[in-house]
């Protein structure tokens, strides 16, 4: 209650605008070693992880940090890839490695979610399977644990794609889904960073969400199976101050989750607005459709080329385990693994 209440007089000091400008190219400088692949690796990669893209702050990176989300990112790759190993599907292996990843409080996702501008968590995720381009997804849910388990139940238990807010709840409840109360969510960073938020709207706009020094930190995974399935998912809360009801591209299907046996499986993160406006998971999907190549060059041309200028990254996987990690931002958490490798996590370009 506090915290709403301080919140409140901060609202009152400070107008709210999310507009922003769309950045100058920042793709200079680009180079293939921003895939950090051992060569060796690609066409035996079974899992790929991201966990946002950003510029780099002295809270967010640094030594200790950048340790934490090696080792939490580490975990998920290897309790993703186990599951395959035992026989899982690609769509249990991308809801494992997701669900740590919520469960940890440094990602903007589940637990450590950031606030809309009215102090509240709502976050959204989605998956979907390359088989039968079967997806579900969640929107602005405020009491689901670990949202990436409601999109699945969405997907397996009904003939929906996209339940939202209270809905979305009261069926995963059903389901069997863990609910919590709002406050599970909070962490002190995600807090810290509203409030400077809201303290800075009256002052000149940003250039962009990520100048702003937003918690990114958006997670998703793709992953294939010994079946040579492929499925992709992706979960956040958002955009820190984000207006309340806002949804962004992370639980809408084609915008940053998409999979295709026939093609490859995509998860995104970046400026959500944009991402859903260039349909930019489908896009990646399309391009390797049309053109008959390979993901290098599809998830390059739309991260670099389609998306010029605008700020986030792009992971992709296809059937014959090739992975591509094209991101236009200083930072991104990302990892893959093969079936027998140690998890390979980076964070910088
Ligand atoms: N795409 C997310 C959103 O706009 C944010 C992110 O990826 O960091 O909701």
């Amino acid at each position: 209650m506090k915290r709403i209440i301080t919140l409140l007089f901060i609202i009152m000091l400070s107008c709210h605008d999310n507009k922003a400008p769309v950045l100058e190219d920042q793709t200079q400088g680009i180079a293939l070693q921003n895939e950090a692949i051992a060569t060796s690796d690609q066409g035996n990669i079974v899992l790929v992880l991201h966990g946002g893209a950003s510029y780099p702050t002295p809270t967010r990176n640094n030594p200790t940090r950048d340790s934490i989300i090696k080792e939490v990112m580490g975990r998920a790759l290897i309790a993703g890839r186990d599951t395959l190993l035992k026989g899982g599907s690609s769509t249990d292996a991308v809801e494992v490695s997701i669900q740590i990843l919520e469960d940890s409080p440094f990602f903007n996702a589940g637990k450590g979610a950031v606030f809309n501008g009215e102090g509240v968590n709502e976050l959204d995720a989605s998956i979907m399977e390359g088989k039968e381009r079967k997806a579900g997804a969640v929107a602005g849910v405020k009491q689901i644990k670990n949202p990436i388990n409601a999109a699945r139940m969405v997907m397996d238990s009904s003939d929906n794609v996209l339940l939202v807010g209270e809905g979305a709840e009261r069926f995963s409840k059903l389901k069997g889904a863990t609910l919590v109360s709002n406050d599970y969510f909070f962490t002190q960073d995600s807090w810290d960073e509203l409030v400077k938020a809201k303290k800075e709207n009256n002052e000149k706009l940003p250039k962009s969400p990520i100048e702003k020094n937003e918690k990114f930190g958006t997670v998703g995974a793709v992953a294939l199976d010994l079946g040579k399935n492929i499925a992709a998912g992706t979960s956040t809360g958002g955009r820190s101050n984000k207006r309340f009801g806002r949804v962004g591209d992370s639980p809408i299907i084609g915008a940053s989750t998409y999979a295709d046996n026939r093609y490859c499986g995509v998860s995104s993160t970046g400026w959500g607005e944009l991402f859903i406006r260039n349909a930019v998971a489908h896009s990646v999907v399309s391009y390797v459709e049309f053109k008959n190549s390979g993901i290098q060059e599809a998830a390059q041309w739309v991260m670099y080329d389609k998306m010029k200028g605008i700020e986030g990254g792009i992971i992709a996987l296809d059937k014959e385990g090739n992975a591509s990690f094209p991101f236009n931002t200083p930072v991104m958490n990302r990892g893959y693994i093969t079936l027998t490798g140690e998890p390979k996590v980076f964070i910088y370009k």
